[in-house]
């Protein structure tokens, strides 16, 4: 049975590495549009809003700006927003139900995708004010928190590409949730290691690492009052950074806006340090949190983690799955403190 006319996506799954994988089936790319990138500058989609959906959530100079109704729906003055995705990854639809294709299983890519769109087209993180950093924390956790219960909703992903080489096609900056009824692949990973770990030990396998880097010192970027920013010991590219809380924390939505701010101070140093270091890479970053299924994953522990683009997967990589970093993370934090 194919996927249903209206949605966008089919989520299939491989049953021998257990990966769902999102196959864009509505977005009617031709096969040719792969073969180069199409060229042409057109007018950027976030500079003016008034053709667009209507925003889901707006907030300016830190506080929420409300929605007007009607067809004129962005408010006049906003600073951060949150809009559905044009062209969306997954869709929201009544149901979701797996069905059989041969031995494979499928299902229609039912969810939410959002755009959260920071105003100025031109100033990134590195340039934020730590309000505007703040800001932008506070939009990802009132999403988060205003999607996590909506049915077939079972797990958050938030992330920022920002750049080309890190799959950006929109310069202006700009971040993306997807709630999706299935948990994300590389999550199910850290969290069956970290379940196996604490079954094993009795204790978080975050927090034993974390408190290994802090004695040790080597790897610390930057740190401040709840927040520490590693250069893992098993970086998989170069200069990767991580950001843990402190204390053993499961859950992202329960950061309080004062951890929420002690978060945009670590989030703004990383992004700082990584820009100077590295004359403003593209990058991604992302959030790994429990998933929003109503489980329990007391054993996990959140942290964001950012990737920049120092390498592109080759053969060995693909083929293998053993990703290759090309300095020592202990020599990357050193530069990265000294920015
Ligand atoms: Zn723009
Ligand atoms: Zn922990």
């Amino acid at each position: 049975m194919p996927a249903s006319k209206k949605n966008p996506s089919e989520l299939r799954f491989d049953p021998v590495s257990k990966d769902w994988v999102l196959i864009a089936t509505g977005r009617a790319r031709r096969p040719e549009a792969f073969r180069r990138k199409e060229v042409g500058q057109k007018a950027c989609p976030f500079d003016d809003l008034s053709n667009k959906e209507c925003p889901t959530y707006a907030l300016f100079r830190g506080k929420e700006a409300p929605l007007p109704k009607g067809s004129a729906c962005v408010p006049k003055q906003w600073t951060t927003i949150a809009l559905p995705n044009k062209y969306p990854a997954f869709a929201v639809q009544k149901s979701f139900e797996t069905r059989l294709v041969g031995p494979y299983q499928a299902a229609d890519g039912v969810g939410f995708h959002e755009v959260i769109v920071t105003k100025s087209h031109t100033k990134d993180i590195p340039e934020f004010s730590l309000a505007q950093v703040k800001e932008l924390l506070d939009m990802y956790y009132a999403r988060y928190v205003a999607l996590k219960d909506e049915e077939f909703v079972n797990h958050i992903s938030i992330f920022k590409n920002k750049g080309p080489k890190a799959g950006a096609t929109i310069a202006h900056p700009h971040s993306q949730l997807v709630a999706t009824p299935i948990t994300d692949p590389d999550i199910v990973g850290s969290l069956e290691g970290s379940l196996r770990y604490f079954e094993q030990n009795k204790k978080c396998i975050h927090c034993e690492m974390l408190s290994w880097d802090r004695k040790d010192k080597q790897r610390i970027v930057y740190e401040n009052e709840e927040y520490t920013v590693v250069c893992p010991f098993a970086s998989r590219v170069a200069f990767e950074m991580r950001i843990y809380p402190q204390k053993h924390v499961s859950y992202f939505e329960r950061t309080t806006d004062a951890q929420r701010e002690l978060l945009a101070d670590a989030l703004l140093a990383a992004m700082k340090k990584l820009s100077r270091a590295l004359g403003d890479p593209d990058y991604n970053y992302f959030l790994h949190t429990a998933p929003a299924d109503g489980g329990n994953y007391d054993h996990y522990h959140w942290h964001w983690e950012i990737l920049p683009k120092t390498s592109t997967w080759a053969g060995f990589e693909l083929g293998s799955g053993i990703e290759i970093s090309t300095i020592e993370p202990e020599k990357a934090a050193a530069f990265l403190r000294k920015q």
